[in-house]
């Protein structure tokens, strides 16, 4: 058992920055690192937008209006000093409209953040558990600490650093599935536009990556077998090409290797929304972000977010125990081909309502929960907006414009509002 001010879950940027930031701050903290490489790390390239900083109304840009309104004050009033905090840790270069960690090799690099986060957790002054958080402890709408694999930790506030869930998906990036999220959920929190994602354009959904230019090089892309040429923004192709084209087989012909060719998810705009005391979130478990182009703005976004809450977690005094109690885990191989089933060309109310009625009868683990709260918060919509694509409701709807929806576990039913 360990008692601390403030738990953080997860140790990608989002959850080592805040930790770093509480910590010089003088509050006792304990970081969580879960078995899983953080995408921070796997994967991303730790490119920064300078445009957020210069003129964060274009960088926000949000054609789908479900940007938290909350985001862009957030970011003006935080970021500069974050900003200011990391470029005193890791030397930054500019790379066109863009800042990026300074390297022989003067260009974005996938897998730089690793060295970020790396530098960050250095220079943190608290402590660090390597364990997997099971369970939130909540009692009467307030949250107490978290129970892990390897114990309990009492806390006065718990942030959840614990990243995206695209990895629910067969087509998503991540490998976590964000099963803390539906831990959330069975307690009581709100959980917000559960149905949005970010979407890579051009990705490789053989291996669930992203293709970048550097892959792209001399490749051939086929649409049933002939040739097509795919240009524009991840946006502007996904909702003029794939959005038609979704059922028909395209594969990429690579330098070493074919894959099956079409978008891919990679940032999930959804996340916690509030409804715990004392139990907040940061980084891709946080709702706030939806962008019209994410290029370079998460990490960013995270730095602020890390400020404010560094600013706002006073201690409340000391922790109480917890008592101990395991939790079983449910384990569903074909949930992602279930969940594929139901999402985009496939998705109609009918084979939503299928997914739901299956989700429901087989309650009893919290990454099911999550996915039936992506589902539900899915049929909600009835319209296609920015990356999300509803084959019975292809176009939007004016009336939904800026309306997010907000999904809670309520007597043993999801609900949805939007
Ligand atoms: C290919 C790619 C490139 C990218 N490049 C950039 C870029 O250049 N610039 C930029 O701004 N953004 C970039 N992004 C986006 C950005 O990197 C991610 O959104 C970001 O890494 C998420 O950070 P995070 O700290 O919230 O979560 P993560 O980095 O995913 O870390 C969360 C950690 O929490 C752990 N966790 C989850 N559940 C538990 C649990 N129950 N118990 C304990 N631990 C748990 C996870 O396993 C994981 O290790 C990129 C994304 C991709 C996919």
């Amino acid at each position: 058992m360990i008692t601390s001010q403030v738990a953080v879950v997860g140790g990608g940027i989002a959850g080592a920055w805040l930790s770093y930031r509480l910590a010089q701050r003088g509050v006792d903290t304990v970081l969580v690192v879960g078995p899983e490489p953080p995408v921070s790390r796997e994967w991303a390239a730790c490119v920064l937008n300078r445009q957020l900083v210069e003129d964060p109304v274009r960088a926000l840009e949000d054609s789908s209006g479900t940007q938290d309104p909350a985001l862009r004050p957030l970011i003006e009033r935080h970021l500069p000093r974050e900003l200011a905090e990391l470029r005193s840790l890791v030397e930054l270069m500019p790379f066109e409209g863009v800042l990026i960690p300074r390297h022989q090799v003067p260009m974005p690099r996938l897998g730089a953040g690793d060295e970020v986060v790396t530098t960050v957790l250095r220079h943190y002054a608290g402590r660090m558990v390597e364990a997997r958080v099971t369970d939130l402890v909540v009692r009467d709408g307030v949250c107490h600490g978290v129970r892990t694999d390897r114990g309990s930790i009492a806390a006065n506030h718990v942030v959840l650093a614990s990243g995206g869930f695209s990895g629910l998906f067969a087509d998503g990036v991540a490998n976590s599935s964000g099963a803390l999220l539906g831990t959330c959920l069975r307690h009581g929190a709100t959980l917000a536009n559960l149905e949005l994602f970010q979407r890579f354009a051009l990705g490789d959904r053989t291996r669930r990556r992203p293709l970048y230019p550097f892959d792209l090089d001399g490749a051939r892309l086929l649409r049933d077998g002939s040739p097509i040429e795919l240009r524009g923004t991840d946006l502007a192709l996904f909702r003029e090409y794939w959005t038609s084209n979704l059922g028909v087989p395209h594969t990429a012909q690579l330098k070493d290797v074919t894959v099956e060719l079409g978008p891919v998810r990679g940032f999930s705009y959804g996340g916690l929304a509030g409804g715990i005391e004392n139990l907040h979130a940061t980084g891709e478990a946080r709702y706030d972000i939806a962008a019209d182009a994410l290029a370079g703005l998460p990490w960013l976004v995270f730095l602020a977010t890390g400020g404010m809450l560094a600013e706002r977690l006073e201690p409340l005094g000391k922790p109480s125990p917890i008592p101990e109690e395991p939790v079983a885990f449910v384990d569903f191989p074909d949930l992602r081909a279930r969940l594929a089933a139901c999402f985009d060309h496939n998705s109609t109310s009918e084979t939503m309502t299928a997914f739901l009625r299956w989700a429901r009868e087989n309650r009893g683990s919290d990454v099911l929960l999550l996915a039936e709260a992506c589902v539900a918060s899915a049929l909600a919509r009835t319209e296609s907006r920015g990356f999300f694509f509803r084959a019975d409701h292809p176009a939007e709807d004016p009336g939904l414009a800026g309306r997010t929806t907000r999904v809670q576990y309520r007597d043993g039913d999801i609900e949805v509002q939007l």
